[in-house]
């Protein structure tokens, strides 16, 4: 791995559907130019520190900024409309394009509305936060939320470049660049040994090695999106930690851990899961934990109900046929999707906690 700058470019081509190929470039972002209308989908907060220098940046026949309410809260159907509406009060054509500035929430509303636009059209992510450049803005997962649950609507729908660039990382605070971790050790331990011990050798506060894990990170999910764009196989690994996760989020109330932080608790979990199997031993469970701690993701978690967390499982729209999938490591490096897990086995696990 190398030590110094890590800009680089990552192709991710889908070639089982369309043929899709896009380029995923980490760098200092680069002039953009369109000969078509352009319309930036952002929130107050992004547009604030951040609008100027995409403007910069940016050539187009006609550039517009859509502007939404900040928050997961807003990420639902009634934003959905409005920014639709704005697309048409602009006359936004086929040839249009929507840029996504912004982190996870902008991203996947920015494609949604891409995907729906006049029966689709082009969109591009420049990601924000680092939850966003390491995961969310690659592979083309796109949707909102409802009552009945988080990213229950939504579309596969590739954007046409991703351009990401960590600068805009420096006026993130330290709660979410360390949820944004978690899910580059989320890939690490899921794929790949080498990056897991580099990750316990060098540390992501510093800007150069932020980028070379964000590289990293990108590449492994294009990788596996590559392989399995809607999740029928592999692309499933990357939910390690997330079966559990999403119980917390939805326990403690949506808002109270971000989600980076429910995943590492989720990753404690799957790996109390793997060590009863017999998958992961005591040392590498500690290198895993260690890893989350030391950027300060919390670890430990207190379950007041254990049957109302276990019936919480079915609620995930990831457990198909009331059958729930756990990802559990076999070793650093490795993930195996169960299917069969007994109730007492998992039981057993959230006695722990
Ligand atoms: P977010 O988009 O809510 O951003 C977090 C906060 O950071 C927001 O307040 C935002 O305004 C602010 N922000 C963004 N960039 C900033 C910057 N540079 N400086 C300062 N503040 C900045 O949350 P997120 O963690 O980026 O994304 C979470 C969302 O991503 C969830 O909705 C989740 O479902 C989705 N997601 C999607 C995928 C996918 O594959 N599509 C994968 C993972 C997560």
């Amino acid at each position: 791995m190398k030590s110094k700058s890590a800009n680089m470019t990552v192709s991710i081509t889908l070639k089982q559907l369309k043929n899709i190929e896009y380029n995923i470039i980490i760098d200092n972002l680069p002039k953009l130019k369109f000969n078509s209308k352009v319309a930036i989908i952002t929130n107050p907060k992004v547009a604030g520190l951040h609008l100027k220098t995409l403007l910069a940046n940016l050539e187009a026949k006609e550039i517009y900024i859509i502007t939404v309410n900040d928050g997961e809260s807003y990420k639902n159907m009634q934003t959905i409309e409005s920014i639709l509406d704005k697309c048409f009060d602009h006359k936004l054509d086929r040839k249009s394009v929507l840029i996504g500035f912004g982190g996870g929430v902008i991203g996947d509303m920015t494609g949604f509305t891409a995907s729906i636009y006049q029966r689709g059209i082009e969109f591009i992510q420049i990601p924000t936060t680092l939850l966003s450049q390491v995961d969310a803005s690659v592979g083309g997962k796109t949707g909102v939320n409802n009552r009945f649950g988080k990213n229950l609507i939504g579309a596969f729908h590739q954007p046409s470049a991703v351009y990401i660039d960590p600068l805009f990382l420096s006026t993130l605070d330290q709660r979410e660049i360390s949820a944004g971790i978690a899910e580059i050790i989320k890939m690490a331990v899921t794929f790949d040994k080498d990056f897991f011990i580099w990750l316990e050798n060098n540390d992501l506060y510093i800007l150069d090695n932020l980028k070379i894990a964000i590289s990293k990170s990108v590449a492994l999910k294009a990788k596996v999106v590559a392989q399995d764009e809607k999740e029928k196989g592999i692309r499933a690994a990357l939910n390690y930690g997330h079966t559990f996760g999403h119980v917390i989020e939805k326990q403690s109330g949506y808002g109270h851990y971000l989600h980076g932080e429910a995943v590492a608790i989720g990753m404690i979990m799957a790996n109390a899961l793997a060590l009863d199997l017999g998958y992961l031993n005591i040392d590498e469970c500690l290198r895993i934990s260690n890893l989350l701690e030391k950027y300060k993701l919390p670890i430990k978690y207190n379950i007041k109900n254990k049957e109302i967390f276990y019936d919480t499982f079915f609620l995930d729209k990831k457990s198909e046929n009331n059958t729930l999938v756990f990802i559990v490591p076999k070793s650093i490096g490795g993930v195996e999707l169960k299917n069969d897990i007994n109730k007492n086995i998992i039981m057993n696990i959230l006695e722990r906690f």
